[in-house]
């Protein structure tokens, strides 16, 4: 079966097998070249290798940072005695995100691949893989790959007559986004609220149940199997120099063709809109994009002809973030649109923080009251300053994610705001 709008101008290496039921099985996968990275590392690597070889691919965090993968791994400890973990974030819950669902409902092998050469890496004894609860279709998957893997001896004791042992858990999220950030992650999983951690300490010092550890997404972790096989020069053929390999970014909004394209690094975004997405709905134009997930600033129609790279879209201002792609055409108003995303900010603040917790809430409380004709001039204003007030200034980035289309919106469509700005006020001097 072809996977749902796959183009030939992809770069398929993720995604190479999305679409093939037959690859969601261990004989299927197996049958597809899998475990032979497996094999590899365990067989003839040592773990310093397998870091050095992820360095030398030059592959960065796919959940958002973009922090080098194999940079993150050499910050463990190297001569402790303590357990070591490795946490797959699989807590996919960036609005406009979906592309770590794509990778784990259909190959979910690829991921325990990932898992297991991560986790031999760093020294783990045990992965932690913590899952949206709401991937209610996709956890099945992934918990019978899991059962599978132990059944063949590539996960439990003495993997493959290695030497070296990993146990697996899945543990299920329980739908708060914060939770997808790291030490949020990390507080859940030890059974607390899902409350950000102050850093340092980082998790590589004290992570997981107060012992070394490392969080890395799904995507990340997923495409470090291709690199032991074929090496890091391999992975670099594709994108630039500060932003190599592929990408996974998953597209929706107002598209032809909405869905989950894997493209080089320095693909154009304009390429990826128009002729991977079919471009916007027929008789309509294009807005506004949000390259990277609902926290990264808004792009306006003239800004689209950028690189997918993480300089390119920093370049056009704004950012990979997580590679979910919003695209909204010429029927969208800026306000509306800012206003759901401020309100989902609002709802998922943890309340540590101050400037998060009242931030979130005035804002998108003024957002509501422009939306409804009560807006006031000053309103713009004060909107830029609660941001301001909410940015750089917390213990996570929730609040500077919140602040960013606020901030972006204003400066590329006020015209939106003061429309309805100047309709309420006609509004209420005709009353
Ligand atoms: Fe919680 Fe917001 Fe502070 Fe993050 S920024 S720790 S979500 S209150």
């Amino acid at each position: 079966m072809a996977y749902p709008h796959s183009h030939p101008r992809e770069t398929r290496i993720l995604s190479e097998h999305f679409g093939e039921i037959e690859a969601t099985t261990l004989d299927g996968w197996i049958e597809r070249g899998g475990y032979k990275a497996v094999e590899k590392a365990l067989g003839s690597m040592s773990r310093e290798q397998v870091i050095e070889v992820v360095k030398e691919s030059g592959l960065r965090g796919r959940g958002g940072a973009g922090f080098p993968t194999g940079l993150k791994w050499s910050f463990m400890p190297k001569d402790d005695t303590l357990p070591h973990y490795l946490v797959c974030n699989a807590d996919e819950s960036e609005p406009g995100t979906f592309k770590d669902r794509e990778i784990m409902r259909w190959t979910p092998h690829q991921l325990l691949e990932g898992c297991i050469i991560g986790s031999y890496a760093i020294g783990a004894s045990h992965c932690y893989i913590y899952i949206r609860g709401e991937f209610v279709d996709v956890i099945p998957v992934v918990n019978q790959a899991v059962v599978d893997a132990y059944s063949r001896g590539y996960l439990g004791r003495d993997i493959l007559g290695s030497g070296y042992s990993l146990e697996l858990t899945v543990h299920l999220g329980a739908g708060a986004y914060i939770a997808g950030e790291e030490t949020g992650m990390l507080n859940s999983l030890e059974g607390r609220r899902a409350e950000p951690r102050i850093k340092p300490p980082f998790p590589a010092a004290k992570g997981a149940f107060g012992m070394p550890t490392t969080v890395n997404n799904v995507e990340s972790l997923a495409v470090v199997p291709h690199i032991v096989t074929n090496g890091g020069d391999w992975y670099r053929q594709w994108g630039t120099e500060k932003s190599s390999g592929t990408k996974l970014f998953s597209c929706c909004g107002h598209l032809q063709k909405p869905g989950t394209y894997e493209i080089a690094m320095d693909f154009n975004l304009k390429d990826l809109l128009y002729d991977l997405c079919g471009g916007p709905p027929e008789g309509r134009e294009f807005k506004a994009v949000i390259p990277g997930g609902s926290s990264v600033p808004i792009l306006a129609a003239d800004e689209l002809d950028a690189e997918c790279s993480y300089e390119g879209l920093e370049a056009a201002g704004s950012m990979v973030g997580s590679g979910g792609l919003i695209a909204m055409d010429d029927s969208t108003n800026m306000v509306h649109a800012v206003r759901r995303m401020v309100e989902f900010y609002a709802h998922e603040s943890c309340g540590q923080c101050t400037q998060c917790r009242e931030g979130t809430y005035w804002a998108a409380k003024i957002l509501r009251r422009i939306e409804r004709g009560g807006g006031r001039e000053e309103d713009i204003p004060l909107l830029l300053d609660i941001s301001a007030n909410m940015a750089g200034k917390t213990i996570c980035v929730l609040s500077d994610s919140a602040a960013a289309p606020i901030v972006s919106s204003i400066q590329k469509f006020q015209d939106d705001y003061m429309a309805l700005i100047a309709k309420g006020q006609h509004a209420a001097v005709g009353t």
